[in-house]
């Protein structure tokens, strides 16, 4: 480690509130599917600020709106009408069967939105009294209280509780379960159909669907979490296009303004019911700066078929991996995933081979210790993905 390095450390353990562990790199630029840190040495993005940066770092693009907007219009707040904001919702909308938006500030805000309309459609819509969420094993919702109760996780929500009521959990796959778990007061079931943080885990279609069945079937509401799957990376729009779903509502964050802390809750006219002037609202939601930024974006990934892209690429680096777990048997126990979201699970704690990847120049996270996870740029080259395999494959061969 340098010395520009230790002193930034050193700073932080004096400035910083000890909620996060770190990687030992300080990134100090990016660009593209590269960053630099603060002693110049280049990286591989593979990771993209965890599925954020759809487009890469400082796209050309983006940067001139960003420019543009910010000598015209930052911020009035939502008791302003503003065009930025319609503007995006015409073209995130036109990516799906939604035809409502509300707009925050992150993913768990998105699914805290989607949660709340739930409940409040149930009541005031229906008339039932409906206000539990039913979301499955191994998902990630989130950090608010609201979101942490959806998700579940002991490890997560130790020393945060009591969290409130509302929430149920079945494991993922198992339809049998969810239907015994659906009661009177269910209100939605809630599902990642590439669930992420669990370790880049898709979700059979069969099940999938047979969730959003049981839903009609029980005059429920089915929400998709599209935080960290959304906007392009599993090959369609959305990872639920996927499978032939048609959720009442999604929740959206991550790369919606690639990089501008922006999230968004998308659903039908019919779900959309459950807010009236009053019902929810946020400060920042959907600024005039963010707002044209993520309008930007989107038009990018459309016109750059950039969804597409994703699945093409993917499939050659699934295709590719699964070449090198048959060439070094007893080292990669499963490769998996959907477009540009890929889990490659190790057999042996992946800690050494993690850090040998960043000291090698390519940068991707450890997943529950065992699972390197790639979500990079959808606008990543071939030649970097196909770089990072050589090198992993050195790496399992003691090279
Ligand atoms: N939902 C999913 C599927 C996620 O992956 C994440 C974050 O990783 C969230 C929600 C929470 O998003 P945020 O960290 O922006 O609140």
């Amino acid at each position: 480690m340098s010395e520009a390095f230790d002193a930034i450390v050193a700073q932080e353990e004096n400035l910083l509130c000890r909620s996060y562990s770190r990687y030992p790199l300080a990134i100090a630029r990016g660009k593209g599917s590269r960053l630099w840190d603060v002693d110049g040495k280049e990286y591989v993005d593979l990771l993209a600020g965890i599925a954020v940066i759809g487009l890469g770092h400082c796209h050309d693009e983006v940067c001139q709106t960003l420019a543009a907007q910010s000598h015209k219009l930052w911020h009035v707040s939502n008791l302003f009408y503003q065009q930025e904001q319609l503007d995006l919702a015409k073209v995130l909308l036109s990516t799906t069967h939604h035809e409502k938006a509300f707009f925050c500030n992150s993913g768990a805000e998105a699914n805290e939105a989607c949660i709340k309309l739930a409940r409040r459609y149930m009541r005031t819509v229906k008339q039932r009294d409906a206000y539990e969420i039913i979301t499955l094993g191994n998902c990630f919702h989130g950090r608010t209280l609201g979101t942490l109760a959806a998700t579940g996780r002991d490890s997560l929500s130790n020393g945060f509780t009591p969290l409130p009521d509302g929430f149920a959990q079945v494991p993922a796959g198992d339809l049998d379960a969810l239907r015994a778990a659906i009661s009177p007061k269910t209100a939605a079931v809630l599902v990642e159909c590439v669930q992420g943080e669990g370790g880049v885990l898709p979700l059979p279609a069969a099940y999938l669907q047979g969730v959003e069945a049981l839903c009609r079937e029980k005059d429920i509401l089915f929400l998709c979490d599209e935080v960290q799957a959304g906007m392009g990376r599993t090959g369609k729009f959305w990872a639920f296009q996927n499978y032939g779903l048609t959720p009442d509502a999604i929740s959206v964050a991550k790369s919606l303004a690639n990089g501008l802390p922006m999230g968004a809750m998308l659903a039908t006219s019919e779900a959309a019911r459950g807010f009236v002037a009053g019902s929810h609202a946020t400060t920042f939601g959907g600024s005039a700066l963010v707002s044209a930024v993520a309008c930007k974006t989107v038009e990018i990934i459309l016109r750059d078929h950039l969804p597409e892209r994703a699945a093409a690429l993917g499939a050659h680096v699934l295709e590719a991996a699964t070449a090198l777990q048959q060439r070094l048997p007893g080292k990669i126990r499963e490769v998996r995933g959907l477009g540009l979201m890929i889990g490659i699970e190790l057999m042996e704690d992946g800690t050494r081979v993690w850090k040998e990847l960043i000291q090698r120049g390519f940068i991707c996270n450890l997943s529950h210790g065992v699972t390197l996870r790639l979500l990079p740029p959808l606008t990543i080259a071939q030649e970097d993905l196909d770089a990072f395999l050589q090198t992993l494959e050195d790496i399992l061969q003691g090279r």
